[in-house]
C-alpha cells in the first residue's frame, strides 16, 4: 500500500511532463518520472525491460552521471550509459567488432521519453503511466521508476530482437565479462542486474 503522499507527488508529476528536467521538477518528481526499458526506435524492436518484480523503486532515484561509448554500425553513433559502466561498454563493443559483431542500442532514457513510451504501450491514464503492471503493456514496458535504463545500467540492443541472433548468442557468451546479463524475456536487454 502506497503512503498518500505518493500519490500526490505522482498526480503532481503527471502534470508536468514535457517540462525539461533539472529546471522545476524535483528530485521527488524526477523519480516517478524516470525511464524503464524501451525499444529502439529505429529499429522497432519490441520493448519492455521491467525488472522483474525484485524491486519496488517508488522512492526517488536520481538521475546517474552518464557517459557515452561509440559504437559503428551502418553509421557512428553512441550509447549512452551510467558512467560507472562505461568502460565497460566500450570494451563490450571493442568486442564484439572484433569478433565481426557490429553492436550499438539504446541505453540511458530520459524521464520524458520513458512516459511517452508508457502513454504509447500501456495507455494515457494515469493508472496506465504509473500504476499498470509492465506485463499488461505491449509491448511490455517497465513502470516509470522501476526500470535499469532509468539509472543508465541497461541496454537495449538492436539487433538482439531474438534468442537466435548473432548478437544474442555472441553476448549470451562475452557480456558477462562486461558485467552485463540478460533478461531472459528480453533477448535484447542486457543490464548489470539482468533486471
Ligand atoms: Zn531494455
Amino acid at each position: 500500500m502506497r503512503p498518500t503522499v505518493n500519490r500526490t507527488w505522482r498526480a503532481r508529476a503527471a502534470t508536468r511532463i514535457g517540462r525539461p528536467l533539472g529546471l522545476a521538477l524535483g528530485s521527488v518528481v524526477i523519480a516517478v518520472a524516470a525511464t524503464a526499458c524501451q525499444p529502439v526506435p529505429a529499429n522497432n524492436l519490441p520493448g519492455g525491460g521491467s525488472t522483474s518484480g525484485s524491486t519496488t523503486t517508488t522512492s526517488p532515484v536520481k538521475p546517474p552521471v552518464t557517459a557515452t561509448a561509440t559504437c559503428t554500425t551502418t553509421t557512428t553513433r553512441s550509447i549512452t550509459v551510467a558512467a560507472t559502466i562505461v568502460n565497460h561498454v566500450r570494451q563490450l563493443l571493442a568486442a564484439a567488432k572484433a569478433d565481426g559483431l557490429k553492436l550499438c542500442g539504446g541505453g540511458y532514457r530520459s524521464a520524458a521519453a520513458q512516459i511517452a513510451v508508457r502513454k504509447a504501450n500501456c495507455g494515457t491514464t494515469y493508472y496506465d503511466i504509473y500504476e499498470k503492471p509492465a506485463s499488461q503493456c505491449s509491448p511490455p514496458t517497465a513502470i516509470p521508476g522501476r526500470s535499469m535504463h532509468e539509472k543508465g545500467l541497461a541496454i537495449d540492443f538492436e539487433t538482439c530482437s531474438t534468442h537466435s541472433t548473432a548478437c544474442y548468442t555472441w553476448l549470451a557468451k562475452h557480456a558477462a565479462t562486461y558485467g552485463l546479463k540478460n533478461l531472459p524475456s528480453e533477448p535484447w536487454h542486457w543490464s548489470t542486474t539482468g533486471g
